[in-house]
């Protein structure tokens, strides 16, 4: 790439590694810029395995998102030739008023999306892992399962660069301003002009996104590793499916099939309930009244689970009030696009995230729903 870029996408996590791969596909000159490394662990997009299902509890109207999705997850796979996605079944265990059952089954049923809906007896026979109370049921999803994060990053950055894009990995963006001729990037190795800008900053957003009207608060999130006490068999891939768990209380647990073999245990995670934090500032080191929480809560449910704790990761979700995503043109400046505000559930929308901005950037229009993610939202603090 000689002169001035098309655009510029400044963080290339998730979001902004996709959307610099569909903007240099479609054929822009694109210059990415990112603080870090290329896959680090710093923000949202780490650890190894991510959740992907279609019948989606948060609201319904996700799931043409999550559809086109998983089309473009399948080409991403065979466009890079590294596995990036196995679909496991997904099974969502609490009662039957509770979010992730009532909400699975109600996507599922608007959408005419396979599903089952389970006994608890019916829970036990097929994944045995699981104990849940006589009172509990499950949704079962068989497209469900997951992806693997930092090899997706890994794919759409290569083939971006593939299609002629620039990364420019350890230089942050100090600045940005746009006009009606264009927009200016500073950052700590000079400045860089281009026609368009696109801003995916993940827990950033709050410093780097200023004049939105959306109040986002950064929220701290442990991934743990385990060892099952008698062994990993039973979890592995081609027989344990993804699972969430929503108690009595509306805490919810997830955490996926051993895929990693034996040595890599078994990841669960709590989905929200994280203290709020800043990326600069947040606690790394997990303690020991957050194991013993999360060993309260598996003890009675998924009793194979109380072996030993392997390792953790902290991760970072970027929530808004509304919990729906921030995907649009900047309400103050029209020649750039935000996709920020995932709310711990973005990542299995990477890909057609990665399109819409596209789409935004070069057509100023997208076929995909965006009503709900609109920047220009006014979500102040409470
Ligand atoms: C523990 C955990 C579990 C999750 N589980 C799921 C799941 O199962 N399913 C699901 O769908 N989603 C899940 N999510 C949510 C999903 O991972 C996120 O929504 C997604 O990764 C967000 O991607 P992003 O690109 O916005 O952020 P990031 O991947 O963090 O990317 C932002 C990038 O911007 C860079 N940046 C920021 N500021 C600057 C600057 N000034 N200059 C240069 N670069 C900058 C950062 O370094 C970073 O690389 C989970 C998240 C966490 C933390």
């Amino acid at each position: 790439m000689t002169g001035s870029p098309d655009v510029i996408v400044v963080g290339l996590g998730g979001m902004g590694a996709a959307a610099t791969y569909h903007l240099a596909r479609r054929g822009l000159a694109v210059l990415g810029l990112e603080q870090f490394g290329p896959a680090h662990d710093r923000g949202s997009s780490h650890g190894g395995s991510r959740v992907v299902r279609q019948a989606y509890f948060e609201d319904p109207s996700y799931v043409p998102l999550a559809r086109r999705a998983y089309d473009l997850w399948a080409e991403l796979e065979a466009a890079w030739g590294t596995p990036l996605m196995q679909l496991t079944g997904a099974v969502m265990v609490g009662s039957d008023a509770s979010e992730v059952v009532a909400g699975t089954r109600r996507s599922a049923e608007e959408w005419g999306l396979a599903h089952e809906v389970l006994s608890a007896d019916e829970v036990g026979r097929r994944v045995p892992t699981l104990a849940p109370g006589a009172d509990a049921v499950a949704v079962w999803e068989p497209a469900g399962g997951f992806v693997r994060p930092e090899e997706a990053v890994r794919a759409h950055l290569g083939l971006a660069e593939r299609h002629g894009a620039r990364l420019a990995f350890g230089e942050t963006v100090t600045g940005w301003r746009s006009d009606r001729s264009g927009v200016r990037v500073d950052t700590t190795a000079g400045r860089h002009d281009a026609g368009r800008l696109v801003v995916c900053p993940g827990a950033w957003a709050p410093w780097l996104l200023g004049g939105l009207n959306i109040n986002l608060v950064v929220e701290r999130q442990v991934q743990y590793w385990l060892s099952p006490e008698r062994g990993i068999e039973a979890f592995l891939p081609d027989r344990h499916p993804v699972f969430f768990w929503e108690d009595e209380a509306g805490g919810q647990l997830y955490g996926f099939p051993a895929h990693e073999g034996p040595r890599g245990g078994v990841k669960v995670a709590f989905y929200h309930g994280g203290a709020a934090c800043t990326p600069g500032s947040v606690d790394r080191t997990v303690h020991q009244h957050e194991v013993d929480a999360l060993t309260a809560f598996l003890r009675p449910r998924i009793p194979a689970l109380g072996g030993t704790l392997l390792r953790t990761a902290v991760c970072m979700y970027t929530n808004t009030p509304d919990r729906h995503f921030v995907v649009g043109p900047h309400p103050g400046a029209p020649r750039v696009t935000v996709a920020c505000g995932f709310s711990g559930h973005g990542f299995k929308f990477v890909p057609v995230i990665g399109e819409v901005i596209a789409d935004l950037v070069i057509e100023e229009a997208t076929p995909h729903p965006l009503a709900a993610f609109d920047p220009g939202r006014a979500l102040p603090p409470p």
